[in-house]
């Protein structure tokens, strides 16, 4: 019993430092909590994901769960195929922040997280230079399914799957969403306007303000795009004063 407990600490150790504190057990999405300094994690003490987040956030928690459960097994489009999981979303379902990348990866396929792997701890370490942790805001991507090969989203499998992401803005009812990168811009306001073009203005996303800048993806091919994503970052900080 004692190296269970050690190997599940360390997975769960792993875990946390490796993508987040928040991870889906039996369907529901539960906060990692460790004892306190000091004490020593036993079988009594040990049980360290113990926060559910039905139980610390209200209703809209649950109804996106709940939401979850109706859509997960979705097979609207083709992309249904090559799935290994679906990747609804992950974060606070009360955010005032939604982060919308175009679709999952590999490693997001894998694990049925959004934003895991390099380009998601680079979207934390975003996040918390502007004094945010993963945890206050919800991550979510337009299509739930992989593409094949990573290749951008077909109109028609946006079509198909944007409606989701349309309910999840509803029941979270964020106040800012930021899409992160062209194809996530492009793809929410039908444009084929550059990347560039798109960060110039905040726009509107279901009457929400919509701020588009690059995926973190993107910044660590091109570290030369930084300084371009720290100035929307600040602009980004500025709004969420006045929300
Ligand atoms: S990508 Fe969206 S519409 Fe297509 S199968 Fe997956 S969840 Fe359904």
């Amino acid at each position: 019993m004692k190296e269970l407990i050690e190997d599940i600490e360390h997975y769960l150790r792993f875990y946390q430092r490796s993508y987040s504190a928040q991870l889906r057990l039996n369907g529901v999405l539960r906060e990692i909590v460790w004892p306190e300094e000091g004490q020593k994690i036993t079988k009594n003490t040990g049980v360290p994901v113990v926060k559910s987040f039905n139980k610390i956030l209200p209703q809209r928690s649950a109804e996106l769960e709940s939401y979850y459960q109706e859509i997960k097994n979705c097979t609207k489009c083709a992309l249904h195929t090559g799935r290994k999981n679906f990747v609804f979303g992950y974060g606070n379902p009360n955010a005032d922040l939604l982060f919308v990348g175009e679709a999952p990866g590999r490693e997001e396929d894998e694990q049925g997280m959004p934003f895991v792997g390099p380009a998601g701890r680079l979207l934390d370490r975003m996040l918390s230079a502007i004094g945010l942790k993963r945890e206050d805001v919800y991550i979510a991507n337009i299509l739930k399914c992989r593409p094949p090969n990573n290749r951008d989203p077909l109109p028609d499998e946006v079509a198909q799957c944007e409606p989701y992401l349309q309910r999840q803005i509803e029941l979270i009812q964020p106040k800012i969403i930021v899409a992160l990168g062209r194809i996530a811009g492009q793809s929410l306001l039908k444009t084929s306007d550059s990347l560039s073009k798109l960060r110039q203005s905040v726009q509107m996303y279901q009457n929400i303000p919509l701020l588009i800048t690059y995926h973190p993806a993107a910044l660590l091919r091109n570290p030369r795009w930084k300084e371009q994503s720290w100035q929307d970052l600040k602009k980004l900080k500025n709004m969420l004063k006045s929300v």
